[in-house]
């Protein structure tokens, strides 16, 4: 076992060689040596050239790497001072990024194999048909509306298909043309010049952006684009339970597809209106309601308000001030899952702050017949106190 530990790391060690050994060049080799040894080896090593070779390949890979760092006068000192540490440690140092070499990834003759070692794929892309983007909406609902759920009818604006032309662009009774660059194919092969000498690669036609086809005369109206700002009319359904933050998703009615893809979708961001009354926790809401200190001491029967109107609640003798008298099932209709949450009433207990006289020679009698010894009325708090405290 340590055995093998210390062969393979002796292998990997091995198989990093110098990048100069690597290219058949001295130290002090000038731009363009390196370029020519490498033109060389690469022309030698290339995979088109040894299919199927995996020596051919490494020995390739290796030519290349070398070729980066060396080609670069700034990688170039920091491996003539660090060595492969050097390069390799700075993190932009791979096979996604290699100048000329990025070329290899449209050659075609080896594509799975460049395509790993270049990471390059754009150039394969073809524009075919694109999912329009999606769009938002910010709507303001109420906490009823909220509560129960409510239906809107709502107004974006968006792309749509222009009527005059029915999305062709072209001008009424005109017809489309064929692309006389990739005649109809929406792709259009160029040559490229590389190290290896020219190659053909195709892309995206860059006459009809891969239509096929070309206006000849633009619609007057969309000036040939095929579409036209308009105003949709759309009715939605907001579903009971909804709070501020909520989205709902109306497929299909985002902005519509290039070249025949499909309608992206719209998002309707809710926000919840603070209420009046109702301050909202989740599936609960909470309401307070202020009592009489007679209400409280003797009990009563009030009415409450709730999202669905007037409801009673019965107050029971001795309610202390700050109370919280639970309503089952009168909160929010829970979004997710059943029934709904519940309403609490918070009760505060109001202390007349004016009294008649009647009503405080009544109050007199009430502290007398509690035991309660209640001193002259007109002295401040400051005066209370050095009572209080003998002073
Ligand atoms: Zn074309
Ligand atoms: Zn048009």
């Amino acid at each position: 076992m340590i055995l093998a530990l210390a062969y393979s790391w002796k292998v990997i060690k091995l198989s990093k060689k110098d990048y100069y050994e690597v290219l058949g060049i001295s130290r002090d080799a000038d731009e363009n040596e390196i370029k020519k040894a490498y033109r060389k080896l690469a022309r030698e090593y290339h995979p088109d050239v040894n299919p199927g070779d995996k020596n051919s390949e490494e020995k390739f890979k290796e030519i290349n790497e070398a070729y980066e760092v060396l080609s670069d006068p700034q990688k170039r000192s920091v491996y003539d001072q660090f060595g492969h540490a050097g390069v390799n440690g700075q993190g932009d140092f791979n096979y996604g990024g290699f100048g000329d070499f990025g070329d290899f990834s449209t050659f075609g003759g080896f594509g799975d194999i460049f395509d790993m070692f270049f990471g390059n794929r754009e150039s394969h892309k073809t524009s075919g048909p694109r999912r329009g983007a999606d769009l938002r909406y910010d709507l303001e609902i109420t906490l009823e509306e909220a509560a129960f759920g409510t239906e809107k009818d709502i107004e974006i604006t968006r792309m749509e298909d222009c009527e005059s032309c029915h999305g062709t662009g072209a001008y009424k009774g005109t017809e489309l043309e064929t692309c006389p660059i990739c005649h109809g194919t929406g792709q259009e092969q160029y040559t490229r010049s590389t190290a290896f000498g020219r190659f053909v690669s195709v892309r995206t036609c860059s006459k009809c952006n891969g239509a096929g086809k070309i206006i000849k005369e633009p619609c007057k109206t969309c000036y040939g684009k095929g579409k036209i700002q308009k105003v949709k009319k759309i009715h939605v359904k907001i579903p009971a339970g909804v709070d501020t933050g909520s989205k709902i998703r109306v497929t299909g009615e985002g902005q519509p597809g290039e070249m025949g893809g499909p309608y992206g979708d719209l998002f309707i961001f809710i926000y919840v209106k603070p209420h009046e009354v109702f301050e909202r926790q989740g599936n609960d809401i909470i309401c307070e309601i202020p009592i009489s200190f007679v209400q409280a001491a003797l009990g009563d029967e009030i009415y409450v308000p709730t999202l669905e109107g007037k409801a009673k609640l019965k107050i029971p003798a001795g309610t202390q001030p700050g109370t919280y008298f639970r309503m089952k099932g009168f909160g929010i209709t829970r979004l997710k899952g059943y029934g709904r949450g519940d309403l609490h009433i918070k009760v505060n207990v109001t202390i007349p702050q004016k009294l008649t006289p009647k009503q405080k020679a009544l109050l007199k009698q009430f502290a007398e017949i509690s035991g309660e010894e209640i001193k002259e009325q007109h002295k401040n708090i400051f005066d209370k106190m050095k009572d209080a405290f003998g002073g």
